[in-house]
């Protein structure tokens, strides 16, 4: 049994410290205990398993200029951050290569791939499980040119299995007669699933891990301790905890804790935003994501949540207006007819590596020190996962899957 000190209480954290605590070690998670600040709370919901086709694809850089310059698209700039942002950009566009694209979905799918089992293993038995619902997950394009124009996309997907139903007409219209005429291609995704309340699915979790023994401390974990190349506790407060082994789960803000560490990894905020229009008219029958606005609409419990956006400008400034009124924009234009009660309004912070890959895995030279963090838009659906690998780590079992890809030592 390790005393295992966990930084950070998102749904990577949580789901490390719920099967730390399954493998029998004591388990205490530093979190600053604001909920609404994690990108946990606020995402999209899909567990979208199909999700493995990263941002920096081919192509990227030919398009997103005139993305930046159009308010009708949804990649925004803090123009005062693009010096700061400029080296990070450097090394993502680095990865915008077809090679690149096929070994990053390969390592995303290892780890997303079964994401709705994922989430039922680690779920499964605890107050949290109701929030998990089974569901397919749709990709709507205008026409079936739009859709031909994503090939690339999809080629990508069935040579890592996936399979999906290809519709049109009445059968598209048969299939969710919600959306507008002038969307008229779907591709249909089975076994997938979405969870209903994100943030409550976090409570509960969380809850749990208390229930069965764990410790919740609020407050700023300031840095790692060790001596002799090994882990001996965590710094709060001017306090130190001790631990056997740590885990840094801090999301978009892991980075100023691994450079502590000697790991300079380049690692951004992808600043994503939603919309909640509660009491609407009409909700889509499962999670659904609009291609040509890149957002997904997701019928949650009382509401429905239009979530997407990426918008470079770190971690520390106000959320835009501009995003909110796209969102607005585009989901009236999806659903023509839409009327809703009130809405809710949230920015959060995508934690985006260079390389598209999220950490997972030992610090290369200090015993005891694991990352789990880096899952950019997929991190609900990768986060059980994630966890289940780092405790078996942790607990000395080896992963019956080929953990390099994600090794913190890529950035030694
Ligand atoms: C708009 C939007 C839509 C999205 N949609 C989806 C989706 O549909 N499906 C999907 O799979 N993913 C989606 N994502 C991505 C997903 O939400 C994230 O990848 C995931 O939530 C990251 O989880 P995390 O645990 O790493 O980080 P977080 O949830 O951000 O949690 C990190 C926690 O660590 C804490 N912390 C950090 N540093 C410290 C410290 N030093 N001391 C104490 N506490 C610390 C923070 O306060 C925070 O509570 C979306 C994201 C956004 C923004």
């Amino acid at each position: 049994m390790k005393k295992v000190i966990v930084i950070g209480g998102g749904i990577v954290g949580i789901s490390t410290s719920i099967w730390l605590q399954r493998a029998g070690h004591k388990v205490t998670i530093i979190d600053r205990g604001v909920a609404l600040d994690r990108a946990s709370y606020g995402n999209g919901g899909v567990l979208a398993s199909s999700a493995i086709v990263p941002v920096n694809v081919p192509g990227l850089m030919r398009k997103a200029p005139g993305m930046l310059l159009n308010p009708g698209q949804p990649l925004f700039v803090k123009w005062s951050y693009l010096p700061k942002l400029a080296p990070w950009l450097m090394r993502y566009i680095s990865h915008c290569r077809p090679e690149e694209t096929l070994r990053i979905a390969a390592a995303l799918n290892a780890i997303i791939g079964d994401s709705l089992q994922d989430h039922q293993l680690l779920a499964g038995g605890t107050p949290a499980a109701r929030r998990i619902r089974p569901s397919d997950y749709v990709f709507i394009y205008d026409d079936k040119a739009h859709y031909d124009s994503d090939a690339s996309s999809w080629s990508v997907r069935r040579s890592l299995g996936f399979e999906w139903d290809e519709l049109q007409g009445d059968a598209w219209k048969a299939h969710d007669p919600v959306f507008s005429p002038d969307l008229k291609f779907a591709a249909c995704l089975k076994n997938h699933g979405m969870i209903d309340d994100p943030g409550a699915y976090l409570e509960d979790l969380t809850d749990y891990f208390v229930k069965q023994g764990g410790q919740v401390l609020k407050g700023e974990a300031d840095d790692v301790v060790h001596e002799n190349r090994a882990v001996s506790g965590v710094r709060i407060g001017g306090e130190t905890i001790p631990a056997n082994a740590v885990v840094i789960a801090g999301g978009a803000w892991s980075a100023g804790l691994t450079r502590k560490l000697g790991l300079n990894i380049p690692l951004e905020s992808e600043r994503g935003y939603h919309l909640e229009l509660w009491e609407p008219n009409m909700m889509p029958r499962g999670p659904v994501m609009i291609v040509g606005g890149k957002f997904v609409v997701t019928p949650m419990e009382g509401r429905l949540r239009v979530a997407g956006i990426v918008e470079f400008g770190g971690l520390k400034k106000p959320p835009s207006k501009a995003p909110f009124s796209l969102l607005r924009n585009s989901i009236r234009a999806a659903l023509p007819g839409l009327t809703w009660k009130r809405e809710t309004r949230w920015m959060g912070h995508r934690p985006a590596p260079a390389d598209s890959i999220p950490l997972i895995g030992e610090v290369p030279g200090l015993a005891g020190a694991y990352l789990g963090f880096g899952h950019h838009h997929v991190g609900l659906t990768g986060g059980p996962r994630t966890g289940q690998l780092l405790a078996q780590l942790i607990s000395g079992n080896r992963p019956n899957i080929d953990l390099s890809p994600y090794a913190p030592a890529r950035f030694a």
